[in-house]
């Protein structure tokens, strides 16, 4: 007889898997509860918003009946009732354990396993895990159910097979490893992670080089088979002398790796071309939106610029209650651009990183205004927008890990400004804003309106004194 694993695989353990091999390694061998953060219980609160809506859709169609325990599933199965919820299934001999939100009765009198997700797309890596990890349980050929974020209802069959088998025997190898398996660190995934203080040390003790921003795990593998293992040796490289490796093939950017690396270690700025800006008066431009409505349509609640003379004063918006009122908030937002235009030639709409030129394609495909003039004037040739990501990325190399504008701002080496609330960010934002939604007393939204206008205003001031940090030492 085979030994039976202690430790139970669930599907649920297929996005920390996805996300980190070691993240998935400490869930299940350390008994430490993880707090979860506002942004993401609204995650997940907005997920059993969904679950509820297709219970309720399924009811008006059908018997549902509630599973209590595996037990029970069971019992409800050889009944043949219509749709199960919340069924729990057992392989025990295999060490698995799965909670579809729904089994579905098939005409052929078999089930099919059905869960509710936010996202929108049915390509997710964890999400086919979960489904095939399901049907692997049900042991028939039926395809599996997801209800969509957007509406879709969409099957999942034997192609999702070798992903769920694939995850399964990884976590079989996972529960058998005495130690903590060997991973890279990867900053977006890291500096989230419950476990960073604990993972942290070692990768710092390390110099490990998966540390620097540019140098992907993947390189610092291949970089460490070719001799180069810690920060120091790469510091200390020539560019010829490092081989060409996944993400580091360009010698510009095997460049780049090396005075990130020299950088890293001494905490010095290396400048490699003159930064140049455009000509204009400048309008610093910051979005706030909320991905979690009704429609999944991301809905921007706040449109946000700071106007010369730069000061908190000159702080203007253009802000909006709700989803309803999207429409007026972009057209809000095209006559304040009109009236800068009028005002200002020629004007600079400077913002940093792509979001806010996306978001505006996006507004104006969402009311077919592609042709509109001001729309053809934000993302035509002579665009106005100045995403200041880029004079950054292209001619400096920073002290840093990433290269947002908080990590920029509040360096105390490098711009050195502060947010008024230390605690805020754009997932606080989208808290205080569903907050907001909900809020009755009418003195407590104003001051969720307040606090988030707050935020908003940082982030202009900050994009404004990056642009003075760069025209007084870079240009
Ligand atoms: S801190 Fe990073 S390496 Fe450690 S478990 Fe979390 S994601 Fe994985």
């Amino acid at each position: 007889m085979p030994n039976k694993p202690k430790i139970l695989i669930k599907p649920s353990d297929a996005s920390t898997w996805v996300s980190c091999v070691r993240r998935a390694w400490l869930d299940k061998h350390q008994s430490s509860t993880v707090e979860i953060d506002p942004f993401n219980q609204l995650l997940f609160d907005a997920g059993l918003e969904h679950e509820a809506a297709i219970l309720a859709m399924l009811q008006t169609e059908h018997n549902v009946h509630k599973a209590h325990s595996v037990t029970h599933t069971h019992a409800l199965m050889s009944q043949g009732v219509a749709v199960i919820y919340q069924a729990q299934l057992l392989d025990e001999e295999a060490g698995l354990i799965g909670f579809p939100d729904f089994l579905i009765r098939h005409e052929s009198g078999q089930y099919q396993p059905a869960d509710a997700k936010l996202s929108q797309s049915e390509h997710k890596k964890s999400i086919q895990i979960q489904l095939g990890f399901y049907r692997r349980l049900l042991a028939n050929n039926l395809p599996a159910i997801i209800f969509l974020g957007d509406g879709r209802k969409v099957t999942l069959g034997d192609e999702i097979n070798p992903v769920a088998e694939n995850f399964i025997l990884r976590m079989k190898e996972l529960l058998t490893m005495p130690e903590q398996p060997n991973v890279r660190y990867s900053h977006s995934k890291c500096r989230i992670c419950p476990y960073y203080s604990h993972c942290r040390p070692d990768f710092d003790a390390k110099e490990d080089l998966s540390l620097l921003y540019g140098v992907h795990g993947n390189a610092a593998n291949h970089l460490a088979v070719a001799g180069i293992t810690t920060i120091t040796q790469l510091a200390n490289s020539e560019i010829a002398a490092i081989p060409d490796v996944p993400y580091l093939k360009d010698p510009k950017r095997k460049h780049r790796a090396i005075l990130q690396a020299k950088s890293f270690l001494t905490g010095e700025i290396s400048q490699l071309n003159k930064v140049t800006l455009p000509e204009g008066t400048w309008i610093h431009f910051d979005i706030e939106d909320n991905p979690l409505t009704p429609t999944r349509e991301r809905h921007v609640y706040l449109w946000g610029f700071l106007a010369p003379p730069y000061h908190k004063e000159n702080f203007e918006s253009v802000w909006t209650d709700d989803e309803t009122q999207d429409y007026d908030g972009w057209l809000g937002f095209l006559d304040k651009i009109d009236a800068y235009r009028t005002q200002y030639s020629p004007l600079v709409l400077a913002h940093y990183s792509n979001h806010e030129k996306a978001t505006i394609k996006k507004y104006a495909e969402r009311y077919n205004m592609q042709n509109h003039p001001t729309v053809l004037w934000l993302l035509g040739n002579n665009s106005p927008l100045f995403d200041m990501q880029k004079p950054v990325l292209d001619n400096l190399v920073l002290p840093l890990q990433g290269y947002g504008l908080k990590d920029i701002c509040k360096h105390p080496s490098l711009v050195n400004f502060q947010w008024e609330n230390e605690t805020s960010s754009a997932q606080w934002s989208v808290v205080q804003f569903n907050r907001f939604l909900t809020e009755t007393n009418p003195q407590e939204k104003q001051q969720l309106k307040t606090d988030i206008l707050g935020y908003n205003r940082d982030d202009v001031i900050a994009t404004r004194k990056l642009e003075e940090w760069l025209r007084t030492n870079f240009i």
